[in-house]
């Protein structure tokens, strides 16, 4: 037998952690690394974070989970929670991003169903989006690499280029059900979207009852600044998925809806057997504890406002290297004019963590705890790297 007993689908890098301290992961022979990546998005309060360690041990030690049979006062409230503080009238909680995005897809299906327009069952998304590993969610993306071997896709998806309005409106038919876009691409290369887009993209879904469906799972939950990534764009979504930041690194998803949209989703209409369990609606409760608050969310801002800067001026120091920085608040990507992914596995082997996306960028996704030292740390030590760093030659 040669296949692995843990099935060999991710090209695991050597980094090995057994512990975590704030910023900080230790891997199994003690090596120490600054880590930036934040297990993709979601370390929101970076490793050991007291409050959240605190809030799953206490809840673990009284109810752990119990089903959807029976009323949950722990998902009642935090709900409600999520309801007070976004444009969302209610809240389906799942465990992972691609199955918020699938509660996502079906709420905009059934809202046309429920008005008895079950023909318009077409999400348009976009080029190079990424919406998760589900069935539903590779058929809702063009990219190959995603698809390969899985056909057939589901039906029900139309593909055009990211940030083209034109191409959006064009797109629509008698069979459109909504738009479903991330507002900052995160595995296509931290794209974010222009205001323009996105608030085109809202008027036309209110010229004609359609559905506005927001991928925020990378991007949501105090990442970019705000609470999610919308507020930037001074529109508010009919349909919202959320993930990865929200129980800071326990398994928990969420999909937010007004309650126009959530028309067809009554009793019997979907469901979860874990989703939305005691235990990760308390680490869902001690994240927002700790980041829905005016100054933690401008400490993210101001966090980012220094990281950029400082990436910006390290560039013309190493620019055979590097190009440019883009993204938002605490989401940053820097565009590389090498292989991104050969520069984020040497800065690995150099205990820097970040991580590679499409288009060539190195993705900077720190813990939004981070302080200026930790700033200050991570360009000096990626400056020297850079300096280091012999560009494999082409292959
Ligand atoms: C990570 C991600 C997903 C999928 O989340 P999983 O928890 O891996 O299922 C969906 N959408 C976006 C934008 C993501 O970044």
């Amino acid at each position: 037998m040669a296949i692995t007993p843990l099935m060999p689908v991710y090209p695991r890098s050597p980094v090995r952690p057994v512990r975590g301290e704030g910023v900080y992961l230790y891997g199994e022979n003690g090596e120490k690394y600054l880590d930036f990546a934040s297990g993709i998005a979601v370390n929101l309060l970076g490793h050991g974070h007291p409050h959240l360690t605190k809030a799953i041990q206490d809840q673990a030690a009284t109810l752990i989970h119990v089903s959807n049979l029976y009323g949950s006062p722990q998902g009642e409230a935090l709900a409600k929670r999520l309801v007070d503080a976004t444009f969302a009238d209610t809240v389906f909680f799942t465990n992972s991003g691609a199955e918020a995005v699938e509660c996502a897809i079906k709420t905009a299906r059934r809202y046309h169903h429920h008005h008895g327009r079950p023909e318009k069952n077409v999400l348009i998304t976009f080029r190079n989006a990424f919406h998760g590993r589900t069935m539903a969610t590779i058929s809702a993306t063009d990219q190959a690499k995603l698809r390969d071997g899985f056909a057939p896709m589901l039906e029900g998806f139309t593909v055009v280029d990211f940030d083209d309005l034109a191409a959006a409106e064009a797109a629509v038919d008698d069979r459109t059900a909504g738009f479903l876009v991330e507002p900052i691409q995160g595995e296509g290369g931290i794209r974010p979207a222009s205001r323009e887009f996105i608030q085109g993209l809202r008027r036309i879904c209110d010229e004609k009852d359609l559905m506005l469906v927001l991928d925020e799972v990378q991007c949501g939950v105090a990442r970019t600044g705000t609470l999610y990534a919308y507020e930037h764009y001074g529109i508010e979504p009919d349909i919202l998925a959320s993930a990865k930041g929200i129980g800071g690194g326990f398994p928990l998803g969420a999909c937010l809806a007004t309650e126009k949209a959530a028309a067809g989703m009554v009793i019997g209409t979907h469901g979860s057997t874990y989703g939305g369990n005691p235990l990760a609606m308390a680490a869902g409760q001690a994240v927002l504890d700790v980041v829905d608050t005016p100054e933690f969310l401008e400490h993210v801002r101001r966090m980012g406002e220094r990281l950029r800067g400082a990436l910006e001026q390290m560039i013309p120091n190493h620019d055979h290297l590097f190009e440019s920085v883009r993204g938002l608040g605490l989401m940053l990507g820097v565009k590389m004019k090498t292989d991104s992914r050969a520069f984020v596995t040497y800065l690995r082997d150099h205990g820097l963590l970040t991580v590679a996306a499409g288009d060539n960028v190195m993705r900077v996704l720190p813990p939004l705890v981070i302080e200026d030292s930790h700033v200050t740390e991570f360009v000096e030590r990626l400056s020297e790297a850079a300096r280091q760093y012999e560009v494999p030659a082409a292959a």
